[in-house]
């Protein structure tokens, strides 16, 4: 009998990643699963970075009444610098004075690197947008897409079953001098292995498309270092991943959540290696079903 379940975008990339590790999280409660190998600091802030630095910035840039809107305006005319410096001044600095005492030393600068790396990203993308470089307050509010946009669609499997996937990208731009959009996604780390990020804006992208008709480009942005070339997939780079990818990885996170077989193990040398449940994942889910 078709059935329906919920789920979200972290959900089904954890899956990407290996569908027992899902498992342990949705049937086991095992808390933290994600952290599984990752390079990075320990210092995980990909989503403090974006609640609290690029979703302010994004709300001043697409409300026209705001006092930031004002600012950011007047900083495109003046170069990445001035926007960054505006950045600092009026979100990262303020973040900081009212949070600093929860956070070292190290991770204040990984914060104030992770502003660099971000403005630099977005400057990229104006550079490709004459007529807000000329006019910004005319144009800001067609580039600049109100942040925490929840979207939800669903996927409706071969026997009439569905998995409802639920999502809030971290932010995503619309250029339009090209009609084209992209989604931005921070995580918090080193790059390592590109496939989770990927597949989290994959999905991302598929929620985008089928809102709003538009496939965005994707930029994955990794706050924890200054990455020597971004890595940025166009939209049609996109279109054939999401066609080639998803629907595997649906039908697998459907799997997972009905239980009514063993969960796939990935057996990836590299991740299996730091993976806790490494002695023991294919005895657990054997003995559990
Ligand atoms: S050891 Fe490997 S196969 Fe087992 S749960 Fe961990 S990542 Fe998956």
């Amino acid at each position: 009998m078709p059935s329906t379940f919920y789920t979200s975008v972290s959900d089904i990339a954890l899956c990407q990643k290996c569908p027992a590790l899902l498992a342990y999280k949705l049937h086991k409660g095992e808390k933290g699963v994600w952290k599984i190998g990752i390079k990075g600091n320990g210092f995980h802030y990909g989503t403090l970075f974006h609640k609290n630095i690029s979703q302010v910035f994004f709300e001043g840039a697409s409300d026209k009444n705001s006092e930031l809107h004002a600012e950011i305006a007047a900083s495109l005319q003046g170069g990445a610098e001035s926007l960054e410096a505006v950045v600092r001044r009026n979100i990262f600095m303020p973040f900081i004075a009212s949070r600093g005492e929860e956070f070292t030393a190290g991770q204040i600068f990984a914060l104030a690197r992770g502003v660099t790396v971000w403005v630099r990203a977005m400057w990229d993308f104006f550079s490709g947008i004459p007529s807000l470089l000329r006019s910004p307050e005319i144009n800001m509010h067609t580039v600049f897409i109100p942040p925490e946009q929840k979207l939800k669609a669903r996927f409706k499997l071969p026997d009439g079953s569905g998995l409802v996937v639920n999502g809030c990208y971290d932010a995503l731009m619309f250029n339009p001098d090209r009609a084209e959009a992209r989604l931005f996604e921070f995580k918090g780390y080193m790059k390592s292995d590109i496939a989770v990020p990927l597949s989290q804006s994959l999905i991302y992208s598929w929620l985008i498309y089928r809102h709003t008709g538009i496939v965005p480009s994707v930029e994955i942005i990794y706050l924890d270092e200054y990455a020597k070339e971004p890595d940025i997939f166009a939209p049609s780079a996109v279109t054939e991943m999401i066609k080639a990818g998803l629907p595997g990885l649906f039908m697998s996170v459907f799997s997972v959540m009905a239980m009514k077989k063993p969960p796939e193990f990935v057996r990836s040398g590299k991740l299996c290696s730091c993976c806790k449940f490494k002695l023991k994942c294919e005895d657990d889910w054997g003995k559990m079903i």
